[in-house]
C-alpha cells in the first residue's frame, strides 16, 4: 500500500461539500510570495472551490520553549474552503503544498518555510495522531483565531465556542 493509502488519503470524497479552515505560517524565505503561492494552490485543489482568505498578521514565533522574540517572525494567514475532499485527503494535499514550497519537517514548531494546518472541517471530530480536528491547540493560539476572525467574523470552533469570544478571552488572559 502507498504511503498515502496507509494514511487515508484514498478516503472517498464527501456527497455535499463542507467548508473547512486551514491555517497558513511561513517564517522563513519570502514569507508573502510563498503564502500567496499556497493560496492559489489551494484554489486549484480538486473538489475545492470558494477559497477565501484573511489578510496576513505578523506574529511572534512560537517555539516549544515558548514565544520566541529572537526567531525569525511569522506572517500567518486563513483560509476557509469548501471542499469534498475527505479529511485524510485535504490534509494529504496539504502536506503536499509545504513539500512544494521546499518544507523539511527536522524539528516540531520548528522555523519553515511553509505551514499549513488543518483547523476545522465542518464539524467533524477525528481524534488520531495523523490527524486531529479541529487543532487541539487552535483556541490558544492568537496567529489561527485573529485571522480566521478577519475572514470569517461569525466563525466558531466547534466544541470551544465563537471565534471572537475566545479570541478576548486570550487577550485578556494576556493582560
Ligand atoms: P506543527 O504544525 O505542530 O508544527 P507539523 O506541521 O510538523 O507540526 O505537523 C506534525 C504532524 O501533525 C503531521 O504529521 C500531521 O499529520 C499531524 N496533524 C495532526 N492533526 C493535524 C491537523 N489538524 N493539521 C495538520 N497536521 C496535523
Ligand atoms: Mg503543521
Amino acid at each position: 500500500m502507498s504511503l498515502r493509502l496507509a494514511h487515508g488519503a484514498g478516503d472517498p470524497p464527501a456527497d455535499e461539500p463542507v467548508e473547512a479552515v486551514v491555517a497558513l505560517g511561513a517564517n522563513l524565505g519570502a514569507r508573502a510570495e510563498t503564502l500567496t503561492a499556497a493560496v492559489d494552490e489551494l484554489r486549484r485543489l480538486p473538489l475545492t472551490s470558494d477559497v477565501r482568505v484573511s489578510a496576513p498578521v505578523e506574529t511572534i514565533a512560537v517555539t516549544l520553549q515558548g514565544a520566541d522574540a529572537d526567531a525569525p517572525r511569522y506572517l500567518n494567514a486563513v483560509a476557509l474552503v469548501r471542499t469534498r475532499l475527505a479529511p485524510s485527503a485535504l490534509l494529504a494535499h496539504l502536506h503536499d503544498i509545504e513539500a512544494r514550497h521546499g518544507r523539511v519537517r527536522r524539528e516540531r514548531w520548528g522555523d519553515r518555510t511553509l505551514d499549513l494546518d488543518l483547523i476545522a472541517y465542518g464539524d467533524a471530530r477525528i481524534d488520531e495522531p495523523a490527524l486531529t480536528v479541529p487543532h487541539p491547540r487552535a483556541h490558544e493560539r492568537t496567529f489561527v483565531l485573529e485571522p480566521w476572525l478577519d475572514v470569517d467574523p461569525d466563525a466558531a470552533l466547534p466544541g470551544r465556542g465563537r471565534v471572537a469570544d475566545l479570541l478576548r478571552d486570550l487577550r485578556e488572559g494576556e493582560r
